[in-house]
Formats: structure tokens, C-alpha cells, sequence
């Protein structure tokens, strides 16, 4: 089976495109389920600072469109491609109740779990956040990491490779960010939240290096020891990157003995085996 469980939409205002263009886009790939995963607003922000930082996602009358839309579109496509809802949710510490009542009130087949900023460095994206020693940055994501699939309010954590995708890799000795990703991963294993695989982070992975490491395929290495279920996702923002590079991602994981991922149905998981097409 191939599927792909972190697409965006319009309804961030951050992605292009029409919803059913990257439906068709998902069948042409040949994809058997779709997974909508678009990004709920900033939830945990006053509307002061609303005003002064950038949302990236839904608030909650986008929401209720989105879900709408969605499910009208579920019933046109049935028979060529299975839609499934959900949403991509920033994880806050201490903001978890608000987020699990707004996640309560949509019908979700599963939630994404991202961590897109650190409060303690301010409530900027993470790329627009810069320190001369970024240790302390790694160590605070980690952590949250941990705290995010130990909330009990995500089926999967997103892009875990984001720090290092968009933070430059802590100096030489100041810390070591390999220990970080394995404990994360298994934190995930302990608390069965699955873990995602995002093509962007295969795709970083390609085309970098860090100092002749590769934290992304430390990451794989550390899920299959682990033996923790995953979810994927190519995290298009356009309907052309739907499924983008999905062949040589799934053919890698292979290798690497991951073989199965997780699909969901109002938030109910169940193990399919990867199949290039
Ligand atoms: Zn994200
Ligand atoms: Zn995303």
C-alpha cells in the first residue's frame, strides 16, 4: 500500500493549490489513502501577540470548513482513493488542555504532533530563531519531543529532523544531539506514539551533510531498534509534492528493515506494508 499522512491545504494560508488537485495528484501517484493534515492555529498565542507573530495554521471557522470540505470530498473520491482527516497541532507545554478541547471538537482520524517553536526562545518559527550556541536549543526541542508523545494527545510526532533542518547543528563537544534522538524515539516506542517519516527530512538528508554524520539516518536506525511504528508523510504545501519522492524513501526505508506503517481511522491504527506501486 502507498500512503501518505501529512498533506496541507489552503486553509493554512501557506500552501497552493486546490484541495482536489492534490487529491488527483495523490492518485496519480497512486496513493490508496490521503491523509489531510493541516496546521491548527496558534492556539496557545494572545491576540496581541496573534497580531505580532505569524499563524500559520487554522483557527477554528477554518477548522470547521476544512472538515466540511473534507468530508464532502471523502464521499466523491471513495472508490479511487481513501481521504482521511486530520490535523497538524503545535505542542506547547502546559498548553495541553487547550489543545485536546479543540481537538475534541473535530471528527479527526489522527493528529500530527509538531513542534514548530520554543517558547523559551520566543514565539517565533524556529527557522527565524537564531543564537550563536544552539545547544541549548537542541536540548530544549528534545525534551519537548519527549513531552509531546508522552501528552497522550498525538497519534504520531512530526518531523523530528526540523531542528536540524532548520537550526544550525550545535559546535563540536558543546553537546551531543545523536543520544537526544535515540531517547526521543523511544520515548515514543514507551508511549506507542508513532513516529513520522517526512520526505522533507529524506530529502534534507540527501542533499547534506553534518560533519560526515547523518542525523536522519540515525533516526531510522533508531526506530528500527526500537521497533516503533511510524507514519509518513511528504508534507506537501503544493499538490505536485504530494507523495514527492516516496519511491526512493520507501526503497530506503527497506533497507533499513522498515517495511510497515501505521494508516488511521478515527484515530484507530493499523500496520499496512509499504509498497512502492
Ligand atoms: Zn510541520
Ligand atoms: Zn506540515
Amino acid at each position: 500500500m502507498l500512503v501518505d499522512y501529512h498533506v496541507h491545504t489552503p486553509y493554512c494560508g501557506h500552501a497552493q493549490g486546490k484541495i482536489i488537485d492534490y487529491i488527483e495528484s495523490g492518485i496519480a501517484a497512486g496513493l490508496s489513502e490521503i491523509g489531510f493534515a493541516d496546521h491548527l492555529g496558534r492556539y496557545y498565542l494572545s491576540r496581541s501577540q496573534k497580531r505580532r507573530y505569524w499563524d500559520w495554521g487554522m483557527d477554528e471557522k477554518a477548522c470547521s470548513r476544512y472538515f466540511e470540505e473534507l468530508a464532502g470530498l471523502r464521499d466523491v473520491y471513495n472508490d479511487r482513493i481513501a481521504i482521511k482527516i486530520g490535523m497538524e497541532v503545535d505542542f506547547i507545554a502546559g498548553a495541553e488542555d487547550i489543545a485536546g478541547q479543540l481537538i475534541e471538537k473535530f471528527p479527526c482520524d489522527f493528529i500530527l504532533g509538531s513542534i514548530h517553536c520554543l517558547p523559551e526562545f520566543g514565539w517565533r518559527h524556529l527557522a527565524e530563531t537564531s543564537l550563536n550556541d544552539t545547544s541549548v536549543m537542541y536540548a530544549a526541542y528534545f525534551t519537548q519531543a519527549c513531552e509531546c508523545v508522552k501528552s497522550g494527545l498525538f497519534n504520531s510526532l512530526a518531523h523530528l529532523d526540523f531542528i536540524w533542518r532548520y537550526v544550525k547543528w550545535p559546535k563540536r563537544k558543546s553537546i551531543d544531539v545523536y543520544p537526544m534522538i535515540h531517547d526521543a524515539v523511544s520515548c515514543a516506542a514507551k508511549n506507542d506514539c508513532c513516529i513520522e517519516i517526512n520526505a522533507n527530512g529524506y530529502l534534507w538528508s540527501q542533499l547534506y551533510t553534518i560533519r560526515q554524520g547523518d542525523p536522519f539516518a540515525y533516526m531510522i536506525k533508531s526506530i528500527n531498534e526500537e521497533n516503533v511504528a511510524v507514519t509518513i508523510g511528504s508534507d506537501a504545501h503544493s499538490p505536485s509534492h504530494v507523495a514527492k519522492l516516496f519511491p526512493q524513501l520507501i526503497e530506503y526505508l527497506g533497507t533499513e528493515g522498515i517495511r510497515q506503517v501505521e494508516v488511521l481511522t478515527k484515530k484507530k491504527r493499523k500496520s499496512v506494508t509499504l509498497k512502492t506501486g
